[in-house]
């Protein structure tokens, strides 16, 4: 197999979901006279969720999704931000309601995301959704993990039996994940910061899917030949030009790329690989709430996958 070969393609697949969903958007824009609708709140001016917010509102735009964006200042209080939501709660015209993470330390994260009505949780996060993902019955799913489910099946095919091996246990990313392959029926392994030498799991790895958030942390020597790699890892680097200019716009994964690429089957490159397959789902998520909230039934386009 080629180097290029080896290159998971995720903006191909996330074309390809966006394309499957787009009908879906379209036809409750022809029974209900609007479209779907998103609206995300942003804390705070962080130039990386900056730009991951900006990302969503335009695919939505572009996607028949109507979408709304609420900037508050970094020192709003969290009386006022519970305020908001429970406005766009009880609005009958907003379907999905996403608030961006990471918050200011001074707003309980844990407590925002009880606030929002779990019917419009197109993050999956709220208690309700993830309990619900881990009992099988899932609702919402955490658009990464759901979006690295889409480029494994598609891969793959059939992972019935396969060694998977996560590294990291955030509770948007690893745990969701492990449900997800759980009942994909895959062998699964949890790795995080107090495992015992890691490479002894992920060397035995048919799937590895990291997300840990340290730049290059995992080489080769973390691979079995022949796996499939999944890099949720999206960290921005400071380089420094010739003339000593810094530049912070250099995006690395958590998978050293180019030493990895070499033995594992398959993997995903940062950025093009799970980051545009994350706002795909989003738009899924999104446009699955419109009907729910209409209470008419969903047509299950991830058949096959989940
Ligand atoms: P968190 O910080 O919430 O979780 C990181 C996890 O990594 C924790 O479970 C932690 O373990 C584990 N960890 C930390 N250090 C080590 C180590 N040395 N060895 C093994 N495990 C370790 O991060 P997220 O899950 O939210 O995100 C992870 C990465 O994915 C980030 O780079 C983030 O930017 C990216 N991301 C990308 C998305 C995309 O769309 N592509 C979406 C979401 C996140 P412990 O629990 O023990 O502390």
């Amino acid at each position: 197999m080629t180097i290029i070969n080896k290159i998971i393609d995720g903006k191909m697949y996330a074309r390809k979901l966006l394309e499957e969903i787009y009908p879906l958007s379209k036809g409750f824009l022809d029974n209900f006279n609007r479209k779907p609708s998103l609206t995300v709140i942003q804390v705070g001016d962080n130039p990386a969720s900056r730009i991951y917010v900006k990302n969503k509102i335009l695919t939505a735009k572009k996607n028949g999704i109507e979408s709304k964006e609420i900037l508050l200042a970094s020192d709003v209080s969290e009386d006022e931000l519970i305020h908001h939501i429970s406005i766009l709660n009880k609005n009958e015209n907003v379907d999905g309601i996403l608030v961006q993470l990471p918050l200011p330390k001074h707003i309980s994260e844990k407590k925002i995301i009880n606030i929002i009505d779990s019917s419009k949780d197109v993050d999956g996060f709220h208690p309700i959704n993830l309990g619900k993902l881990f009992m099988g019955d899932s609702k919402f799913i955490p658009c990464t993990p759901l979006g690295c489910l889409y480029i494994l099946k598609h891969e793959i095919g059939d992972i019935k039996g396969k060694n998977a091996v996560i590294v990291g246990r955030s509770n948007i990313v690893g745990k969701p994940m492990a449900s997800l392959l759980l009942s994909s029926d895959c062998s699964v392994t949890i790795t995080h910061s107090r495992t015992k030498n890691i490479q002894e799991h992920t060397r035995k790895a048919d799937i590895l899917i990291v997300a840990v958030g340290i730049p290059e942390m995992i080489d080769e020597k973390f691979i079995k030949p022949g796996a499939i790699v999944i890099d949720v890892g999206i960290n921005r680097l400071e380089t420094k030009t010739r003339d000593n200019i810094s530049n912070k716009g250099v995006l690395v994964g958590d998978v050293k790329f180019e030493k990895v690429l070499k033995i594992a089957k398959k993997i995903t490159p940062v950025p093009g690989g799970v980051g545009p397959m994350t706002i795909a789902c989003l738009m899924h998520n999104t446009i699955k709430a419109a009907y729910i909230n209409k209470k008419i039934d969903f047509v299950n386009v991830l058949e096959g996958i989940l």
